[in-house]
Parts: C-alpha cells; sequence; structure tokens
C-alpha cells in the first residue's frame, strides 16, 4: 500500500540545515496498523507528512496505491490525497463550525449533494459515537470527542489510508483507550490502512501490527509488534519496551543475590500467552540441578495477544545454568541474558 524508498529530508534554517531523514525505507501492507515510534525530535511527524507530501522529501521515492506521489502534478496530487485521511495531535477543527458541519466541509468542498452529505455525516457520527452531539461546537465538546469529531472528518471522503500523527497524545489514558478502540474498529470494518506515529509505547502495543523505531531520521528497528516486543535489539528499543516491562534489578536485590549465590546468571524470557510455564519452571530445577527465582513478571497483550514475560535468576554450576538456558531457548519464545554474576573463569 505504501512503499517508501531512501527517503532523505533536509530544512534548511538560515544558514543551517537539518538533515531529518536519513535514507528511510518503509513498506506499509494493505490493511494493517503500522506504528512508527520515536522521541521527540527524532523525525516521526517529517516522515508521515511525506507519505502525503505535505512534506516534500529532499530525495526518495513516495509510492502510494502502486502510484509514485513525486511523479503526479498539483492537481493530480490533491486527488490521490483526497483518499489519504489524516488527523492531529491537536485535532484542527473548526471553532466556529458545530460536529456536523466540522465533518461535513469537506464534502462541500467537494461539491458533494446535500442530501448525501446528510447521509454520509450521519453515519459518520454514528461510527464514532456522536450522533447525538451533530449540533454542538468544539469548545463544548471533551478532548475525546474533538478526536472523534477529527476521525469522522478524515474518513468522510472515504479514504483508503488514514495518517495519524500523535493522535492520542493530548488525550488522558483512558480516553486514549476509547480513541485507540475506534481506530481498530474502523480498521477492521472499514479496512482502512492506518499509520501512527506516537513516543507511547503503550500505543504500539495496543493496536499495531508492525512498528518501525525511528531515532535521528534513521529507523533503527523494525518488525511484528509481538516480536520487537519479545527480542528487542537496540538500545532505544530496549528502553521503550521498559516502559511496559522494567526488567531493570534493584543493587539492593542484586548484592543480596550476589552474597548469596555467587555463580548465576539474570534472563529475560519472553513467552506466548497460552504457553503455561510452570512446568518448565519445574523442569529446570529438576532435570538441570538449578535453583530458579523469579524476580518479576507480567503478562502483557500485545494486540490481543497475550505475551508473558519474567525476570528469572538461575543459579548453580556453570555449566548446569548453562544447560537450563540452552533448555529456555528452546521451550519458550526468548531468552535473553541480561547479567551474569560472579561467573567463575576457566
Ligand atoms: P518528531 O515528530 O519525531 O518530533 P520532527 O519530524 O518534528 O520530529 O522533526 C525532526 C527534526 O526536524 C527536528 O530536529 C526538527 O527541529 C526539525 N524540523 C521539523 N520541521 C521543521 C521545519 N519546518 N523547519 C526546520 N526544521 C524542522
Amino acid at each position: 500500500m505504501i512503499q517508501l524508498t531512501d527517503i532523505h529530508k533536509t530544512y534548511k534554517v538560515g544558514k543551517k540545515s537539518v538533515h531529518a531523514l536519513k535514507g528511510v525505507s518503509l513498506s506499509v501492507n494493505r490493511g494493517e496498523i503500522f506504528g512508527v515510534i520515536g522521541f521527540s525530535g527524532a523525525g516521526k511527524s517529517t516522515l508521515l507528512r511525506t507519505v502525503n507530501l505535505l512534506e516534500k522529501p529532499t530525495s526518495g521515492k513516495v509510492i502510494v496505491n502502486g502510484v509514485d506521489l513525486l511523479q503526479l502534478s498539483e492537481r493530480e496530487l490533491r486527488l490521490s490525497r483526497k483518499k489519504i485521511g489524516m488527523i492531529f495531535q491537536q485535532f484542527n477543527l473548526l471553532n466556529s463550525y458545530n460536529v456536523f458541519d466540522n465533518v461535513a466541509e469537506i464534502l462541500r468542498m467537494n461539491k458533494v449533494s446535500k442530501q448525501v452529505i446528510k447521509r454520509k455525516v450521519d453515519s459518520l457520527l454514528l461510527l464514532v459515537g456522536l450522533q447525538d452531539k451533530a449540533g454542538e461546537y468544539p469548545s463544548q465538546l471533551s478532548g475525546g470527542q474533538k478526536q472523534r469529531v477529527g476521525i469522522a472528518r478524515a474518513l468522510a471522503m472515504d479514504p483508503e489510508l488514514l495518517l495519524c500523527d500523535e493522535a492520542t497524545s493530548a488525550l488522558d489514558p483512558h480516553t486514549t483507550e476509547s480513541i485507540l478502540d475506534l481506530l481498530l474498529d474502523i480498521n477492521e470494518k472499514l479496512g482502512l490502512t492506518i499509520v501512527l506515529i506516537t513516543h507511547e509505547m503503550e500505543v504500539i502495543k495496543k493496536i499495531c501490527d508492525r512498528v518501525a523505531v525511528l531515532e535521528q531520521g534513521e529507523i533503527i528497528e523494525q518488525g511484528s509488534v509481538l516480536d520487537i516486543f519479545s527480542r528487542p535489539q537496540a538500545p532505544t528499543t530496549k528502553n521503550f519496551i521498559r516502559t511496559i516491562f522494567d526488567d531493570a534489578i534493584p543493587t539492593m536485590m542484586l548484592n543480596n543475590i550476589l552474597v548469596e549465590r555467587p555463580v548465576s546468571k539474570v534472563v529475560r524470557i519472553s513467552f506466548r500467552g497460552e504457553a503455561a510455564l510452570n512446568p518448565v519452571l519445574h523442569s529446570l530445577a529438576v532435570r538441570f540441578s538449578v535453583v530458579t527465582n523469579v524476580l518479576s513478571g507480567s503478562m502483557i497483550t500485545v494486540k490481543g495477544m497475550p505475551l508473558g514475560m519474567m525476570l528469572l535468576h538461575i543459579s548453580g554450576e556453570e555449566e548446569a545454568i548453562m544447560r537450563a538456558i540452552g533448555y529456555l531457548e528452546q521451550t519458550v519464545h526468548h531468552v535473553d541474558v541480561i547479567q551474569e554474576l560472579g561467573v567463575v573463569k576457566p
């Protein structure tokens, strides 16, 4: 559905230039929800705005729906953009228009007949749960309701693609949940492809199929959300995952462990939720003569799929520990040795 190839973007600010995107390539499949996560200044907005050419890249290729957007005339580009909806962190509503007119505006601009507009807007307001707010003005709405108007407006021209620019960043956690549920619903009901940018791993975890991690204008990691959660590679990705599952071990705990069991390892394991873990931990003790302590653990839901994460402290003979870890690697989804304590040098 979208193919970005080797996108560079340099902003000129006076005599200085900012290299905001440095050779970004990614593809988004039809019908999927694709997330781009990164810290502030990473280049997320620039990247998102490249997809509908609100921001023209300095070089690179932008293909949407098989069309090379950079080859289009202004008029052709305007037509193509109708099939790309966009929602914003600050909602961007017209304050002097009521809810109905905010959604109807773009249809009027496209000379759609009055009856069709009425039918269309009513059905969109029903879809976003605002059927009883048609006559109200943005100032009378909560943040979540404003974003629902933003979503209805973005869907007015029946887009195939929806771009979400930090769409939930101005909302409280509860409202964020409900807006993300709405986006999921729209994705499923309308088969709409969604690309979103965010700095919150919660957003990625809840609705995205795939994710790219952007840092200083470069994609440092990308893949399915389940894979990225269970085996993050880059330090920045690991930091984002820590906002969901903290695998840091308090120093006091570490010192106690060292005194009691000098030769040991701390491993982070992740396992698909449906796999029962108890027999695995039991086997470690029985088959490998190691002592296993659970330091912490939690079960998270990644786009409806349960994923377990656990920090284990395994102690015993060095060789037994290694064999135990080998067994874990074959049994659970992923194993990461994150600390080696007092390992005896050969
Ligand atoms: P993010 O969305 O991840 O916060 P942005 O895409 O907004 O990142 O910005 C990436 C970099 O490009 C930043 O260094 C930012 O200051 C710079 N930048 C973004 N837009 C402009 C602009 N219109 N003019 C100059 N520099 C810009």
